[in-house]
């Protein structure tokens, strides 16, 4: 049995006083004790903040990124050690607004991926086609490619550690979701590709999802949970997603 996840991915939004409300009313609409595990990845300066606010409640927290790194000249990164340190058990790797922004190739995902692993941190590994690779029926090669690289690095055990977020770049921040039979698709050859290991792997969908298309997402065999960006910053809504995966 996998255990469902849903995770809120806060992007560079927030401050002091808006996260510690949100987190607040998760919490208070989070209580007791849930089959869904879910976590939030807020912006570095406020993941201390936050690893105290969520001490000792069912609600974990992540990063949203890594270095390569352990420690050293490296100005501006976050190490792995410095993530654990704080009190994160999962870090976003590969996310696509990474690889358009940051030039992130797979193979730097892939190193990631291992930076995280070494550590003892989950890390979240982002997959995705864009809307011109999908209509020229690439999506599979695209994610086979993101796949294999961290395959090719980390080894099949390696990434079975982790979790999978296929993530359609054209469904991100968009309001367009997959259709639920869309991202089973890809669900599904992502197992596949993985083999054995892949059946025990949580393979989360990500991409505007709201809490009216989360059920129908989630009742999918493949689809193990989700990872959300703008629905996680409304409390009622990303509650509502989390409740969807029980
Ligand atoms: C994301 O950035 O991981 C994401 C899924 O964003 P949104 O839910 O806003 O599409």
């Amino acid at each position: 049995m996998r255990r469902q996840i849903v995770i809120g991915n806060w992007k560079m939004n927030g401050s002091v006083t808006a996260n510690s409300e949100l987190l607040a009313e998760i919490l208070d609409q989070w209580t007791g004790v849930h089959q869904a595990e879910v976590a939030v990845c807020p912006p570095y300066p406020y993941l201390a903040a936050a690893a105290v606010q969520l001490d000792n409640s069912n609600v974990g927290l992540g990063a949203q990124d890594i270095s390569t790194q352990s420690s050293g000249a490296y100005t501006g990164e976050i190490s792995g050690d410095m993530l654990t340190d704080v009190g994160c058990r999962y870090v976003l790797v590969g996310h696509s607004e990474r690889r358009e922004y940051h030039g992130e190739t797979s193979e730097l995902v892939a190193e990631k991926f291992q930076a995280a692993l070494d550590k003892g941190l989950t890390p979240v590994l982002c997959v995705g086609e864009t809307l011109a690779e999908r209509e020229n029926g690439k999506t599979f090669d695209v994610i086979g490619q993101q796949l294999l690289a961290v395959v090719e690095h980390c080894g099949l055990p390696g990434v079975a550690k982790g979790i999978i977020a296929y993530e359609p770049v054209w469904a991100i921040g968009t309001g367009k979701t997959a259709t639920p039979e869309m991202a089973q698709d890809v669900h599904s050859y992502i197992r596949e590709v993985l083999g054995p290991e892949g059946d025990q792997m949580r393979i989360l969908y990500g991409g505007s999802v709201k809490p009216d298309s989360a059920e129908g997402l989630f009742g999918q065999k493949d689809i193990d949970g989700a990872l959300v960006g703008g629905a996680s910053l409304k409390a009622e809504d990303f509650v509502a997603i989390c409740r969807a995966a029980e």
